[in-house]
């Protein structure tokens, strides 16, 4: 028998803000040139945990292991200083935006998120850097040094669980639960 399956991950949510300001950050990319097949507004996020297809039965025990994570963990905050580009800027596959420095709050809240659900059976890769895909490309183009948002630290205080649908025209994100961070 076929079991139903949701492509799931859970991610920090942008203000409308930083939104704003990323997508001029992907202006100033797209006046220097830089061929990027560029991410939707909409869909901008900090990718926490990525579960892959999860069946429809085990949803209900993600949903409980992220609200028992989220509530031992507090708010913080994450600085948006910086546009980089995975690998390298010189043969840049992605280009993001995020803090500068690693930020500890964050690795923090990726593995207090990924413990759980790793105890569920997910298995996960072992980075956790902030950082929100603009757009990606072949690798062949260098990122041009561009201006980072001028946007004060975005707050984190609460993990999204989110299914994604593969559209014709890319993926649609769908929130499924929020999680605030706290007691
Ligand atoms: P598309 O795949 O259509 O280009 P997308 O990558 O935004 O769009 P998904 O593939 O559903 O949509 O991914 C949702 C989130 O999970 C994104 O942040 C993506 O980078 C991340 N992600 C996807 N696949 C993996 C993976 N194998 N490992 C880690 N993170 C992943
Ligand atoms: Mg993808």
């Amino acid at each position: 028998m076929q079991v139903a399956r949701r492509r799931l991950f859970v991610a920090v949510d942008l203000d409308d803000a930083l939104r704003a300001e990323c997508a001029a950050v992907v202006d100033r990319l797209r006046a220097n040139g830089w061929p990027g097949r560029w991410v939707a507004t909409e869909n901008y996020h900090l990718t926490v945990a990525f579960l892959g297809g999860v069946d429809d039965e085990r949803v209900g025990a993600v949903q409980s292991a992220l609200n028992d994570a989220a509530s031992r963990l507090a708010p913080f905050e994450v600085p948006f200083d910086a546009v980089g580009a995975f690998p390298n800027a010189r043969k840049a596959r992605v280009a993001w935006v995020g803090p500068a420095a690693p930020v500890p709050a964050f690795t923090a809240l990726c593995g207090a998120a990924r413990g759980p659900l790793a105890a569920l059976g997910f298995t996960f890769e072992p980075h956790a850097d902030a950082h929100v895909t603009l757009a990606r490309s072949d690798g062949r183009a260098t990122l041009p040094t561009v201006e980072p948002p001028n946007a004060p630290p975005l707050r984190v205080d609460a993990l999204t669980l989110y299914q994604s649908f593969a559209e014709r025209t890319g993926a649609r994100y769908v929130v499924l639960d929020r999680f605030a961070l706290g007691p």
